[in-house]
Parts: structure tokens; sequence; C-alpha cells
């Protein structure tokens, strides 16, 4: 039986993507007594007399699924931060990363609209870059306007299924109509989803780009860690999941255990403050939130 990735659901539609082609196909009523729908990302069996006349018969088992968009097996989030308008906020940088590494994704981080940067803040900005890259994720800065930066993004998105993730405003969709001005009609189908309001659309489309599939609809609208144990956090920072392993003791949460590690690194200037702050708070959310029966 033949195998392909759903690009596109539309009304009752699946677009399986197998090679080249790209067949229309209904879903089997097996997947409702299952209880799973088919999602865009998923890979599928299915099967098709035609083209346009196909069958998707199974869903294969799925890495990580979305809610907002609805995408399964998404491998990469390019987070999209303006270096101002408004203002680079590492805070809420590290409440995307933390999302983005619980559901096994990697980051790219994308430091936008720097042609309006000021000369004053230009240093502060190459410290972050540097901090971000020392803790081993890719970090570009782009220019929607200048176009900076925009050729370096491309390979990042080659082969895998990425979504561009981001405050509302930081320049999402300038990025992706930069990447690829050929998809002057994808792309205007993507400003009128995006003003058509986020959260009535329920279409999503992954469009090529080379030989990577990009979301056209930008994800993550909840930036709460409901499903993350306190436990899990620090696995979400890199930078103080690989120091943690010399804690003393065993499941340390770096809070207020003795002879801890992380916050020994911390002292000594090897993780950079702001980012053991932003972990305290985000451990004290997750002590705060009610448990849920
Ligand atoms: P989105 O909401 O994240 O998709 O953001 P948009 O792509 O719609 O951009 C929001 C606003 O920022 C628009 O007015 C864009 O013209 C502007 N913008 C986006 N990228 C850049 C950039 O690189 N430089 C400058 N100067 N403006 C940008
Ligand atoms: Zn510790």
């Amino acid at each position: 039986m033949p195998e392909g990735k759903i690009i596109k659901a539309l009304s009752g539609f699946y677009y399986v993507l197998d090679g080249k082609d790209t067949i229309q196909c209904r879903g089997r009523g097996v997947f409702r007594k299952n209880k799973v729908t088919p999602l865009v990302g998923d890979y599928v069996v299915y099967q098709a007399e035609n083209p346009t006349d196909g069958y998707v018969l199974e869903i294969n088992d799925r890495k990580n699924e979305l809610v907002r968009p609805p995408i399964a097996n998404v491998d990469q989030a390019v987070l999209v931060f303006s270096a101002v308008e408004p203002d680079f906020s590492t805070a809420l940088l590290d409440r995307f990363l933390v999302l983005i590494e619980d559901k096994e994704i990697d980051p790219v981080i994308c430091i936008s609209k720097m042609d309006l940067v000021p000369d004053e803040k230009q240093a502060e900005l190459e410290e972050y870059v540097r901090d971000y890259t020392a803790i081993g994720y890719p970090v570009l800065v782009t220019s929607s306007v200048t176009s900076d930066g925009i050729e370096k993004l491309k390979p990042y998105l080659q082969d895998k299924i990425s979504v561009f993730a981001g405050q509302s405003g930081v320049g999402k969709s300038s990025l992706l109509n930069a990447i690829n001005p050929d998809l002057e009609l994808k792309t205007n189908d993507i400003s009128s989803h995006l003003g058509r309001g986020k959260h009535t659309t329920r279409h999503v489309e992954l469009i090529h780009i080379g030989t990577g599939l990009v979301a056209d609809t930008p994800g993550f609208s909840s930036l709460e860690f409901m499903d993350i144990e306190a436990e899990r956090l620090s696995y979400c920072f890199p930078d103080i999941y690989e120091t943690g392993e010399n804690c003393k003791f065993r499941g340390c949460l770096h809070d207020k255990e003795p002879k801890c590690a992380v916050k020994e690194a911390v002292e000594a200037g090897e993780i950079r403050p702001y980012r053991y702050k932003h972990y305290m708070q985000f451990l004290e959310e997750i002590k705060e939130r009610k448990p849920r029966y």
C-alpha cells in the first residue's frame, strides 16, 4: 500500500503528498471509531484508484501534535522574535523554548526587524545571540526589509516540517513572504488566513519551500505550561539540564537543594542569571498550578 504525508485538510478531504504527486483522499470511518482524526503532517497509508479519489486507511504513530495550528509530526519551530517593535524579550523567548523543547521540536531562533535596531541596542542584541548560540540553539538575525539573513534561514527549512511561531506583529508573515517570493499567491493566502481571524480558522496547509514543508499558519497560541511537570522543566533548558547532571541529589529542582551544580554555575557566571531566573519563575508557575483530577 502506498504511503504519503497529509499536507492539507479541507472540507473532509485530505491531500496526501506522495513523492511529487498529491492525491485527494477521504478518511475511512475507522478513524471515528478510534477517535483519531487525520491531521496535516500525518504519515498515512492510503489507497487510490486515481489522483482525486483515494482513501486514507491508516495513520502512522505521531511524534508530536500541535493544537494550533493542528499539525502532527512537527520537526522544527522557527521562533520569530523582533529585535524591536516589540522589543526582544528573553522571558518570552524562554517560555516559547520550554514549550517547544517539551514537544521534542527543534527550535531555530530568528531575531527579526534588524533594520530597525538603533546603534545603542546593537551590542545588547549581539550578546543575546552569543548566549543562545552557546546554549546550542541556531540563532539567525534577519530583516524582511533588507532581506538580510533570509538566505541563511532557508537551509534550515529543508527536509522538515516547520512551524513559525512568535507574538503577533513580529514579522512572521513577512518572513514567509521573503523566504519564497515565488509563492506570491500562497502568501496572499497567508495574509488572508491571518486576517480572517486566528481563532476561528481550522484550515491549515503545508507549503513547499524547497524540499521543506512550512505551515502557512503560525503556531502556539497558548503559552501556559499546562502539561509540563516540575521534574521535566529543566530538560527544557538544555544549559540547566546539562549542568544539573552534577547536582548532588537526583531529581534536584535547582531550587533550595544543597550542593546544586546549577546554582553554583549561575554564581560562577557559567549559566546566564536571566535563564536561571526564568527557570525559577516557570517552576513556581508549575507548582502553583492546581492539580488536575
Ligand atoms: P506577524 O503578525 O508576525 O505575521 O507580522 P507581520 O509579518 O504581519 O509584520 C508586522 C509588521 O511589521 C508589518 O507592518 C510589517 O511590515 C513589519 N515588519 C515585518 N518584518 C519587518 C522587518 O524585517 N523590518 C521592518 N522594518 N518591518 C517589518
Ligand atoms: Zn540542582
